[in-house]
C-alpha cells in the first residue's frame, strides 16, 4: 500500500479519514491535529508557558514531544502515587524522556511525590480515607496540577486525553445523565476564576491507537501497563464497546465527540450564565489552602485531613 501523499509504503491505514500514510506523512498529520486543536480551541499562544501533566503513558509524553517539536514552551509535571513497582518503572520512563528534553528544548520536569509529601502511597491514602482510590488520585492529582501551574506562573495546564479518552467519559456521563459533568467535558476549559488554571487537551482530535502509532514510529519510550488500579474501571469497558462500534463504523468515536462538542458550543450560544460566569459565583477560595472550591473546605484539604485523622474544621 502506497502513501496516500508520496511515494513511500504507507504503514498506517486511517480508516476514519480514509487515509493511509508513511512514517514521515503520518507525524506530519498528528502535528497538524494538535496544532488545529490548539488553533481552534483557542488552548494557548506561542508566547504562553504550558505545563504538561505526565504520567511516563504514550499519550502524555507524545503530548509533551509535540508540543516542543511545534515549539511551544513546554515543561511537564510528574506526581509519583507511590504504586509500587508501577511508579518505579513510569518514573524512570519520564525521567529519561524528560533529560532528553531539557538536552533539546531547555524543558523542565517538576515532581511531586506523594508518598514523601502526603505521607502514604496513593493506595493507602485512599483505604485511610475510605475513598475509591481513582476518586482520591484524581482530587491529589487535580489539586497538585493546579497548584504547581499557579506557583511556577505557567499560563495553562495540559493533560494527554485523546479522543477514545473523551468519548468514554461522554458515553459514560450520558449513561448516568451526569449533566454537570457534561458541562464541563471541553477541549479547553478556562481560568474562570483567581486561582484556577486554564486546562487543556491538545490530543482530543487523535484516537489511543494513532498516539500510540506516532510513539512508537517517533521512538518514545513509555510504560506500556496501565496503572493497576485502572483493572475493571467503566472507563475501560466503555472504550471496548466504542472500539467495537468503530471497527463495525469508522468515524463513530469521532463524530459522537465532535457531534457533542457542536452541539454544545450551540447550547452555551443560547444560554444566558456562561460556565465561567456560573464559576464565579459559586466559587469561593478554600479558608485552608486558598484553591477555589463550591465548599468552605477543598475536596483535597479534607481528604488530607480525614487520612490524617483530623476532624475537619475552617479556620
Ligand atoms: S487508574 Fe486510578 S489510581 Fe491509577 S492513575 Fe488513573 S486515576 Fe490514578
Ligand atoms: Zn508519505
Ligand atoms: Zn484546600
Amino acid at each position: 500500500m502506497r502513501c496516500r501523499k508520496c511515494p513511500r509504503r504507507a504503514v498506517i491505514n486511517l480508516a476514519r479519514h480514509r487515509l493511509a500514510l508513511c512514517p514521515a506523512c503520518f507525524t506530519d498529520f498528528v502535528h497538524q491535529q494538535v496544532a488545529r486543536a490548539i488553533k481552534r480551541e483557542r488552548m494557548f499562544g506561542p508566547q504562553e508557558r504550558v505545563l504538561v501533566a505526565v504520567s511516563g503513558g504514550k499519550d502524555s509524553l507524545a503530548l509533551w514531544a509535540i508540543l516542543l517539536k511545534l515549539g511551544y514552551r513546554a515543561d511537564a509535571l510528574y506526581v509519583d502515587l507511590g504504586i509500587g513497582e508501577y511508579s518505579a518503572r513510569s518514573y524512570a520512563k519520564v525521567q529519561a524522556f524528560a533529560e532528553q528534553a531539557h538536552r533539546d528544548a531547555q524543558a523542565r520536569l517538576y515532581v511531586h511525590r506523594v508518598p514523601q509529601k502526603e505521607g502514604a502511597g496513593i493506595r493507602e491514602l485512599a483505604i485511610l480515607t475510605h475513598r475509591p482510590t481513582c476518586s482520591a488520585c484524581g482530587t491529589l492529582k487535580r489539586y497538585h496540577f493546579n497548584r504547581i501551574a499557579l506557583e511556577h506562573h505557567y499560563d495553562v495546564l495540559a493533560t494527554g486525553h485523546n479522543l477514545d479518552d473523551e468519548a468514554a467519559r461522554l458515553l459514560g456521563n450520558i449513561l448516568h445523565w451526569q449533566t454537570e459533568y457534561l458541562d464541563k467535558q471541553a477541549p479547553t476549559l478556562p481560568a474562570s476564576v483567581e486561582g484556577f488554571a486554564r486546562k487543556v487537551k491538545p490530543l482530543y482530535r487523535l484516537t489511543e491507537r494513532e498516539i500510540a502509532a506516532y510513539a512508537v514510529i517517533n521512538r518514545i519510550d513509555y510504560v506500556v501497563e496501565e496503572c493497576p488500579m485502572a483493572k475493571g474501571s467503566k472507563l475501560l469497558l466503555y472504550k471496548e464497546i466504542l472500539n467495537q462500534l468503530e471497527t463495525a463504523q469508522p468515524g463513530t468515536k469521532h463524530r459522537f465527540y465532535w457531534g457533542f462538542l457542536e452541539k454544545r458550543a450551540h447550547l452555551q450560544g443560547t444560554n444566558n450564565l456562561s460556565m465561567a460566569e456560573y464559576d464565579r459565583q459559586v466559587l469561593t477560595p478554600c479558608t485552608v489552602c486558598g484553591q477555589p472550591t463550591t465548599a468552605p473546605i477543598c475536596t483535597y484539604c479534607k481528604l488530607m485531613d480525614r487520612a490524617k485523622g483530623v476532624p475537619v474544621k475552617s479556620s
